[in-house]
């Protein structure tokens, strides 16, 4: 208990002035779906999609330098993962 808490390792940093402390934000879309029945829309059938993530923004702290970070469509691609080989 009390693991998951721990912050874990960013492995973003700002292109421009190298700084490890900044802002991620997840960008995606929401999406309802209702389905049409030989025309006839059933409303009370419609589910919410819980969002798709497809990309997440950065903002460096220090000098607001903007950017998408490469290779990562939502927050868990921006940690690195721990290394469970690290129990010597
Ligand atoms: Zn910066």
């Amino acid at each position: 208990m009390g693991e998951e808490r721990r912050p874990a390792a960013s492995r973003v940093r700002c292109p421009k002035c190298r700084s490890k402390t900044l802002a991620l934000t997840e960008t995606g879309e929401w999406g309802s779906t209702f389905y049409v029945t030989d025309g006839r829309l059933d409303r009370g059938q419609g589910f919410h999609e819980p969002g798709c993530i497809f990309r997440v923004d950065a903002q460096c702290a220090l000098c607001d330098h903007t950017w998408k970070v490469r290779g990562a469509v939502q927050i868990t691609d921006c940690v690195i993962e721990d290394q469970e080989s690290d129990h010597a």
